[in-house]
């Protein structure tokens, strides 16, 4: 099937309310063309130099996500052209961008990375951690982020109930947060879902889905 049909099929599935990213990761120029000839604006690119590379080739209304492990020696690569960053997976990280962006006079939107799966490899805060982080206010220490949301992977498993368990403890955590701390206008988007579990997602509160390998294949 052609890029555009898969989109258009996959479109078709999400509900108002929801971004559909196209995860635009090791694509060619030419296929993500292709996308935005569909129609998609979103892109997420999860290495700093590929980001980098396509954002200066490809039409200037695309918005590009970044979606991979950020090195902190690799942010200039990224945040000029990065509309949101999903993966912020530590304290140390934020620092980094703040630091980036206050010398820069700029600000950067941010999900933070959430650890939900049951696999190791997988990066992140604990679900504590991220809720300890909201409640004692310790955002406040990062004045040039912009605290977005959540984001988080399940387990790569076909076992559909464990992966809904895993998108509904982000989605409580989600609701916790924005229960004590009204005042983060901005904290708005659930990233989770991926080609083989949006769906699950979605029923569990997703605002945001990556689509990947289901957009192009
Ligand atoms: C690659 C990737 C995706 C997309 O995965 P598909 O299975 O190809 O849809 C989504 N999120 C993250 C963080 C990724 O690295």
């Amino acid at each position: 099937m052609s890029i555009r049909t898969n989109i258009e099929r996959i479109r078709k599935t999400i509900p108002q309310g929801v971004e559909y990213v196209v995860v635009s990761k090791y694509r060619s120029i030419d296929e993500l063309q292709q996308v935005y000839d569909a129609g998609m604006r979103i892109f997420a690119e999860s290495r700093p130099a590929e980001l980098n590379a396509k954002a200066g080739a490809l039409p200037g209304d695309i918005q590009w996500h970044f979606i991979g492990h950020l090195q902190t020696n690799k942010l200039k690569l990224v945040l000029p052209h990065c509309a949101l960053i999903h993966s912020v997976d530590s304290e140390r990280l934020l620092r980094a961008i703040e630091d980036f962006c206050a010398a820069r006079d700029m600000r950067v939107n941010v999900l933070m990375e959430v650890h939900i799966a049951s696999e190791d490899s997988k990066q992140g805060f604990s679900i504590a951690e991220a809720f300890d982080f909201f409640a004692a206010r310790r955002d406040e220490a990062f004045p040039h982020v912009a605290f977005c949301g959540l984001m988080g992977m399940a387990t790569n498993t076909p076992d559909r109930e464990a992966v809904a368990l895993e998108f509904e403890s982000l989605h409580a955590l989600f609701a916790r947060i924005k229960a004590c701390r009204g005042d983060l206008a901005a904290f708005r988007e659930l990233s989770m879902g991926m080609s083989q579990d949006y769906d699950i997602a979605i029923e569990h509160g997703a605002t945001m889905v990556r689509i990947g390998s289901a957009s192009f294949e």
